[in-house]
């Protein structure tokens, strides 16, 4: 393990501080180490490992379509790309679809159709209102857009047009909006700023105010879609539509694949106007196609409410236990706890030494992502590392390596 982390040290460019484990393997919600050490993975790949590790269907998909056909260029049609197309329009409120690779490429294509629709249909208008906290991913545009000033300052100057307001606060977008305003873009749960829950109403309100001025509302469920939170799509939980919406993160069940949804309304662009080379490809589509049929036909969604409430049940009987945990927050099973102080590394670390994949959000915050097919037995075999686990970081004890 110690030469493959010394290797990175070598030769990586440094973007990243990796938890000091070498990953193998993966079956379920576990994976193994190269020490043949198990754990029990409440990361799922950042909400990707919709359907956990090596999923069979997802598996004899790849294999299958690996075996027919793995690419050809987008000038020519390719029926897993179309039905998986088809399925997301049936189950969407949207009518057209663009596929890309990963989350930000999809928001940079979604914030290109706005502006694209922009000109034509608001004299021009522009400019993207988007919130502090939020995340949209970590191309230039998408740093503009992602409302976190470490993201940003290294990188100015950034892409104009990008406006960011705080968050769950309607009066905010109200005032920021002018003539050169042409979208707002927001997810329906802050993920990455650590599991924010809007306020009840706060969508609503936003989805009435874009009516009302003639502007796009751009839903980013990059983190929150294919059934994270209890519903197929997080807006669902908040009786909002959105004009377009993203999607990557769970789509692919691990293989990378992006899309953009949008409304008829919203569909501005043209042949010429924007393009993939990957985007789309049979085997990522054979994927996401997999993944889909398999969340809709076990009803994952209803399965996800269940096992969250179940989750965060537990873990207020934790913070019962814990008086450093001040919070408990999500939905489905995008959740989160707040600690009153900068505990997540060490519960972190304590929980690693004791078999569990979690995320520190924040300094004071975990986050939890576990595969939608988590069960009761695996919540309770997390929740009862994660007490033992605050047991040891409180006490300041440093687990031994
Ligand atoms: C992860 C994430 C992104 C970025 O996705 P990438 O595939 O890393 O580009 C964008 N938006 C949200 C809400 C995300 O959680």
């Amino acid at each position: 393990m110690t030469e493959w982390i010394a290797l990175e040290e070598q030769l990586y460019l440094r973007v990243a501080k990796r938890v000091p484990r070498v990953l193998v393997r993966g079956e379920g919600c576990r994976v193994w180490d190269d020490q043949g050490r198990r754990y029990l993975d409440f990361v799922g790949g950042w909400a990707v490992d919709a359907l956990g590790h090596c999923p069979p269907p997802v598996v004899q998909a790849l294999h299958e379509q690996a075996q027919r056909l793995i690419q050809v260029s987008n000038q020519f049609y390719t029926i897993p790309q179309l039905e998986l197309a088809r399925m997301l329009v049936e189950h969407s409120p949207c009518d057209r679809v663009f596929f890309a690779n990963s989350g930000a490429e999809a928001n940079e294509a979604a914030v290109k159709l706005a502006r694209k629709w922009g000109k034509r249909h608001r004299h021009g208008a522009y400019a993207v209102i988007s919130t502090l906290g939020g995340f949209h991913g970590r191309t230039l545009a998408m740093v503009a857009a992602t409302g976190k000033p470490q993201y940003q300052e290294p990188y100015t100057p950034l892409p104009a047009g990008f406006v960011n307001v705080a968050w769950n606060d309607i009066e905010a977008i109200k005032r920021a909006t002018t003539d050169d305003t042409v979208a707002v873009l927001l997810e329906p749960i802050q993920g990455e700023a650590g599991v924010n829950v809007p306020d009840e109403g706060y969508l609503r309100a936003v989805r009435a105010w874009c009516d009302e001025q003639n502007l796009l509302l751009i839903l980013d469920e990059v983190q929150t879609g294919v059934g994270r939170c209890g519903r197929l799509w997080g807006h669902q939980l908040f009786g909002v539509e959105p004009d377009i919406m993203t999607l990557a993160k769970g789509l692919g069940g691990g293989v990378p694949i992006g899309a953009v949804l949008a409304k008829e309304r919203a569909a501005a662009f043209e042949p010429g106007d924007h393009g993939s080379t990957f985007g789309g490809n049979p085997l990522a589509c054979a994927a996401a196609l997999a993944v889909l049929r398999e969340v809709l036909a076990r009803d994952l969604p209803a399965q996800v409410e269940r096992m969250g409430q179940y989750f965060s049940a537990r873990l207020r009987e934790l913070q019962a236990r814990w008086p450093e945990i001040v919070e408990v927050r999500g939905r489905g099973l995008l959740v989160a706890i707040e600690f009153d102080q900068e505990l997540a590394q060490r519960v972190l670390e304590a929980a690693l030494e004791r078999g569990l994949l979690v995320n520190a959000v924040k300094p004071t915050a975990l986050r939890f992502m576990p595969p939608l097919i988590v069960t009761e037995t695996e919540i309770d075999e997390a929740v009862g590392i994660l007490d033992a686990a605050l047991a040891a970081a409180r006490t300041g004890a440093r687990p031994s390596s």
